[in-house]
């Protein structure tokens, strides 16, 4: 399994549409790593982390977007940030212990907000209900009430093979906006769906992404992009935690030293724990007085 851990985008061109296949190991092990939770929690995370890693694709500038989960179920938050370099991390926090497995009974009655940060420029955000039964589908809802753009993202995800997959189906602005174009289209579109319809977890977990996609589309004609690494990239450092210390007020510094002998900054998504003594925060308690 090679392309594990691989972005593929292909151009339908004669439908003028475009798609995208996930295929993730490792970087679904890495995100879930340490963390020690429910297997239900596992699979809803891998799920959400290939619909990041589909919807950073679909980024015409550089920047990141994360997706967040929020509701009143045991699992009240679950996050996935991804940037244009297919660089992920994600984490989910439990409100109680559960066994659930579905996202209704995870999260529960609430939201999905997607943030979309363009390294120059403004932020934006979506919002919308998770009211329909699957991942996939709010985000197909997502993007027709915000985007009014024909989408369809088909996610996998297995917790005992540790393996995570994804593909998506947009539609792109064609044409002259005349009837008959606007049939044209929702057709292939259609199409394309049925096709895709017909992967199996067990495909897009072993096949590799050119058997894959000539499984699929074979009849199409496709120009398939150079493939896009994904990796996990937590992005906390010592210097990040030192900013943060560099919040707290020097006489509070110096008082937490004094009861524990260091400070301790534990990463919550990767679980990376940074020590910090006296010696090395001198800096920042040179001015309180003895
Ligand atoms: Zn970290």
């Amino acid at each position: 399994m090679s392309q594990f851990n691989e972005l593929n985008r292909y151009l339908f061109t004669d439908a003028h549409a475009r798609g995208e296949l996930v295929q993730l190991s490792s970087s679904f092990k890495s995100i879930i790593k340490n963390h020690n939770y429910p297997t239900g929690v596992e699979k809803l995370l891998g799920e959400l982390l290939c619909a990041t890693c589909l919807l950073t694709a679909t980024l015409k500038f550089e920047g990141d977007i994360t997706v967040q989960l929020q509701g009143d179920g045991p699992v009240g938050y679950m996050s996935v940030s991804g940037n244009n370099n297919q660089q992920m991390r994600g984490i989910a926090k439990m409100a109680e212990e559960t066994t659930a497995d579905t996202l209704q009974t995870l999260i529960g009655k609430g939201t999905m907000i997607i943030t979309i940060r363009p390294s120059a420029g403004e932020a934006y955000q979506g919002v919308v209900a998770l009211d329909q039964e699957t991942l996939a589908d709010c985000l197909a809802h997502y993007f027709e009430v915000s985007e009014q753009i024909p989408t369809k993202i088909w996610l996998f995800s297995d917790t005992q093979q540790q393996l995570a997959a994804g593909a998506l189906v947009q539609l792109l602005p064609d044409g002259d906006g005349s009837v008959e174009n606007k049939e044209k289209q929702v057709s292939d579109f259609d199409h394309l769906c049925q096709l895709t319809n017909t992967i199996k977890s067990e495909e897009i977990f072993s096949l590799e992404a050119q058997a894959l996609l000539y499984r699929l589309y074979h009849q199409e004609q496709v120009n398939i992009f150079e493939p896009q690494k994904v990796s996990y990239v937590c992005g906390c450092s010592a210097d990040k935690c030192l900013s943060a210390i560099a919040q707290i007020e020097p006489s509070e510094i110096k008082a937490l030293l004094a009861e524990q002998g260091k400070i301790s900054i534990t990463c919550e998504y990767c679980i990376t724990t940074y020590d910090f003594d006296e010696l090395s925060l001198k800096s920042f308690i040179s001015k309180v007085n003895h």
